[in-house]
């Protein structure tokens, strides 16, 4: 990315490694380990993606519960603004205990939580997995007025699509 400093990087070579490349921060640094059998060239190219992989995992901290709140209060507004304060949840945050389940709601005390496994999805993909949750808000069942409020959601269709296809390769059907 533009702006950020280059991390100061230390391959270690393995003569145990085969195939494998992993890299992990270790204060200032990172450490790539790679094959030893690697070329220059094939060493290049690794430290360049697994930094860029390690940025990217970084950057989905920054999808915080804080975040979510604010993204809540976006899709409200373009999708469920005539619900007023019913479709305001009490609290949106993201929990690691919920692997059969994309989010979920409790309509009794307002409270959202989301999978952390939809965290490092796109954009369009968290929004759907959240307006889906603010809507039972409103609607607590899957019925014809629920889907309306979330067909409202432009990208509704290709979301539940790309929802399917990831549980579909998991091998673990997942509930909305
Ligand atoms: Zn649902």
């Amino acid at each position: 990315m533009a702006g950020v400093r280059k991390p100061v990087v230390e391959v270690r070579r393995s003569q145990r490694r085969r195939r494998t490349v992993s890299a992990y921060r270790d204060g200032e640094r990172v450490v790539v380990l790679i094959p030893d059998q690697f070329s220059r060239a094939e060493e290049s190219e690794w430290v360049d993606r697994m930094l860029a992989r390690l940025a990217a995992r970084e950057g989905r901290l920054a999808r915080s519960d804080d975040e979510l709140l604010v993204r809540a209060t976006r899709l409200i507004k373009l999708y469920l603004s005539e619900h007023g304060a019913q479709a305001v949840p009490a609290s949106v945050r993201w929990v690691t205990n919920q692997n059969g389940r994309w989010g979920s709601c409790t309509p009794a005390d307002g409270t959202i939580r989301l999978s952390h496994r939809v965290q490092d999805m796109p954009d369009w993909v968290i929004d759907y997995v959240l307006l889906h949750e603010l809507a039972h808000l409103i609607v607590p069942s899957h019925d014809a007025r629920f889907w309306a409020l979330v067909g409202r959601y432009p990208k509704t269709e290709r979301a539940r699509g790309y929802l399917e296809g990831v549980a579909a390769a998991a091998g673990t059907p997942l509930a909305d």
